[in-house]
């Protein structure tokens, strides 16, 4: 198997959790007889100061040309008077919207070993495995018109899918169900908004190509109690870019940390693989940064643009035993009465690729 990947690790803590996503990759391709090779370019606030850009033409020609992107994080305080266009912020919404992908893959699990780092008592959250499906190129971000309008002092912003937009992430929520519980929800405001309507009218359409996977419609509002009342009851979760946006952040709280989330963008010319969280400067370069949700990030690139899913299958094994064993970086040992060994994002990154090393032998 070969594979390009292109690595834009950008600000903060990127580059650190990054690398350990990447040694991990380099492990299970030297083990398996795979040849993956790895570029690196500029994105964010790194882009800005060496470029003037927060995306540089070059790393749209590297991501282009590449079989995935693995992104670190982009962003710094230094920054946040710059307009949006030109804060690092707006890099990672071009590099989104030049690669084209419309279905943001987000997982919600709970990790019974990090129960006590969850707001939800451990018998809500025990068991639950989440994978939202969010659109992310429509709807209420990117509709127009869309104005300020500072004379009349009133603004207004547009909320508007075509039904092509919909059958298509539709469609690959099916799909995604169908290798999982073969039950999808979908999300939206039918009660209120016309473009939901089309949205559940769509959902239901595509719903007759997949008989075997079992449908609901929830709308949003009640949907957000539903996250953290009932979590496990809800196996694919498809919605649009707004309600998406809200309800994945919602849900991470059943994980317990942001550092564990990673993400995948699939659907356009090239996938994009990221971990969730921000680039958090409060903690960057002191070793700090959990790299679980990078590390992750790695997993889901081999299971959606290599087809490697017992490889990918390794990674996230790994990733539950080592926490098993009692290993935790600074941010999942806040509540720490059992005293386990608090590792730095590097330590974390070995413990989990001796342990990929280990399962990958064992698994010949
Ligand atoms: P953040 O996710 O960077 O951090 C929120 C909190 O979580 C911080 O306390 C941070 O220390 C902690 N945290 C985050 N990731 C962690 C990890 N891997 N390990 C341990 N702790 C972790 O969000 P923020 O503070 O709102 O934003 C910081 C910057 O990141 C801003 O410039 C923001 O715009 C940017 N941002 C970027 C992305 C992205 O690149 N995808 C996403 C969100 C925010």
């Amino acid at each position: 198997m070969k594979l390009k990947i292109l690595v834009t690790a950008g600000d903060g803590i990127g580059p650190e959790v990054t690398n350990e996503s990447v040694a991990i990759l380099r492990e299970v391709a030297a083990l398996g007889g795979h040849t993956f090779t790895f570029s690196e370019r500029r994105i964010g606030g790194v882009a800005i100061v060496a470029d003037g850009t927060p995306l540089p033409a070059d790393t749209i020609a590297a991501a282009l040309d590449s079989d995935a992107v693995l992104l670190g994080a982009v962003g710094g305080n230094e920054f946040n008077s710059l307009p949006p266009d030109k804060r690092p912020e707006a890099g990672l919404l071009q590099i989104r919207s030049a690669l084209g992908g419309f279905a943001n893959l987000r997982p919600a699990f709970a990790f019974k070993e990090l129960a006590v780092n969850s707001p939800l008592r451990p018998e809500v959250i025990d068991g639950a495995d989440i994978l939202f499906v969010r659109e992310l190129l429509g709807g209420l971000y990117f509709g127009q018109p869309r104005e300020w309008n500072r004379e009349t002092k009133e603004a207004w912003n547009t909320m508007r899918y075509t039904r092509d937009e919909v059958v298509r992430v539709a469609r690959v929520a099916f799909q995604l169900s169908r290798k999982r519980r073969k039950k999808l929800t979908s999300v939206d405001k039918a009660n209120v908004l016309e473009v939901s309507q089309l949205w559940r009218a769509t959902v239901n359409e595509v719903a007759a190509e997949f008989p075997d996977v079992a449908v609901e419609h929830q709308y949003v509002d009640a949907m957000s109690m539903h996250l953290m009342n009932r979590p496990r009851d809800f196996d694919v979760v498809l919605t649009e870019n707004l309600f998406g946006d809200i309800l994945t952040d919602e849900s991470s709280v059943i994980t317990g940390s942001l550092g564990m989330l990673p993400s995948a963008t699939l659907g356009g010319k090239v996938n994009l693989y990221e971990p969730v969280h921000g680039s958090a400067p409060d903690i960057a370069g002191k070793g700090l940064a959990n790299p679980l949700g990078a590390i992750l990030s790695g997993a889901l690139i081999l299971r959606h643009s290599a087809g490697l899913e017992a490889e990918a299958a390794i990674i996230e094994t790994a990733v539950r035993k080592v926490l098993e064993q009692g290993f935790r970086t600074a941010d999942l040992a806040r509540a720490n009465p059992q005293g386990f060994p608090v590792l730095s994002t590097k330590d974390m990154g070995a413990k989990v690729r001796e342990t990929v090393k280990q399962l990958l032998a064992a698994s010949r």
